[in-house]
């Protein structure tokens, strides 16, 4: 089938799990009760997808606060008690941030309760999103291994062990998040995508990495106006992502500056292209997903578009992002008789 749907991973949370519309949001429950709640709001998060006509569903990132720290609390070497602000996104923002303190290791598994939920009640493809090595490393302060790219490959390694886990779960497509790959373009070449196949290694499963200029938030939405009218950073490393063991790329083509031509640097992979903003709240017609989806395929081969939304839609209203899945369903499904 042409043009197989999914999302970018994070649905919001219903407000009985977590306060809405914001990110890092303190849960609403502790203990037995919240593990329950976080089971509920997956399956709810399930059932929408499926509703939509979302063909590789995700578990929503329910059962976790924020997409990095989701990881790291489940990693041993880490004091959380005492953060330390620091600038992230070669200093875009500051945030309070946990530090690295000792030789990081797995505490157990990070993420196989939900994995397991939604495995066990859809019969659709699954994915699962992760944070990537160097988006980690640029939202911790080290005070251990004293060189980012050493620490970077230590968390690779852990990323790894967690990746494979998942995959023995039932999880077709293991996505790592790497926004801080168009902040750092020098590293990424050097070391970034290394780390990424590290992270990968050994997986059967497919394998795919989202680049992108960050969730709708004043912050990223302040720094995306100084980057001038054509986004060209990607240039720069799609020419080693191409060479790369990851199999898709998963990159933001609506109200995006970043030029459609450059996702010809990208031959071989498939491309989940981004048809749905999740930087304004205005919801998408069927009509403007094909208009996307077939100014793509003027660039990449139709049967590796995988239409997705731009980034994850934690920090939205839930009715908007409810109605955003409906209309990315909607939208791959006229796509399919439009151009298929
Ligand atoms: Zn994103």
């Amino acid at each position: 089938m042409l043009f197989p749907t999914t999302i970018a991973g994070s649905l919001p949370k219903p407000e009985w799990l977590a306060e809405p519309n914001k990110l890092w949001a303190p849960w609403k429950s502790q203990g037995d009760e919240l593990a329950r709640a976080k089971r509920d709001a997956t399956l709810l998060a399930v059932k929408l997808q499926e509703d939509a006509g979302i063909d590789i569903v995700t578990e929503g990132e329910q059962a976790r606060q924020h997409f990095v720290h989701g990881f790291l609390e489940k990693v041993e070497g880490i004091d959380f008690a005492h953060k330390v602000e620091m600038g992230i996104r070669n200093d875009r923002y500051k945030a309070m941030v946990p530090q690295v303190v000792a030789p990081l290791k797995l505490k157990g598994r990070v993420h196989a309760d939900e994995a397991r939920v939604t495995r066990a009640h859809t019969t659709r493809k699954v994915k699962f999103t992760m944070p990537g090595p160097m988006t980690i490393i640029d939202t911790i302060a080290d005070q251990y291994y004293g060189d980012r790219v050493k620490m970077a490959f230590a968390f690779a390694e852990l990323l790894n062990e967690e990746a494979r886990a998942l995959q023995a779960d039932g999880v077709d497509l293991i996505q790592f998040d790497e926004p801080a790959f168009n902040v750092y373009m020098n590293e990424v070449n050097e070391w970034g995508i290394k780390a990424l196949e590290r992270a990968a290694e050994g997986l059967t499963c497919a394998t795919a990495v989202h680049i992108c200029y960050g969730y709708g938030i004043k912050a990223n939405t302040d720094w995306k106006e100084t980057l001038g009218s054509e986004w060209r950073q990607y240039e720069e490393f799609f020419p080693s992502i191409a060479k790369s063991t990851i199999g898709q790329v998963a990159i933001e083509c609506r109200n995006s500056k970043v030029p459609l031509e450059i996702l010809g640097l990208l031959k071989g992979k498939k491309i989940q292209a981004g048809v749905i903003d999740v930087a304004n709240d205005q919801v998408e017609t069927a009509e403007d997903v094909v208009a996307v989806i077939e100014a793509v395929s003027k660039v990449v081969p139709k049967s590796d578009i995988i239409p997705t939304t731009n980034c994850g839609m934690a920090p939205m209203r839930r009715d908007i992002a409810e109605a955003k899945l409906m209309a990315l369903g909607a939208g791959a499904k006229l796509a399919r008789q439009r151009l298929g």
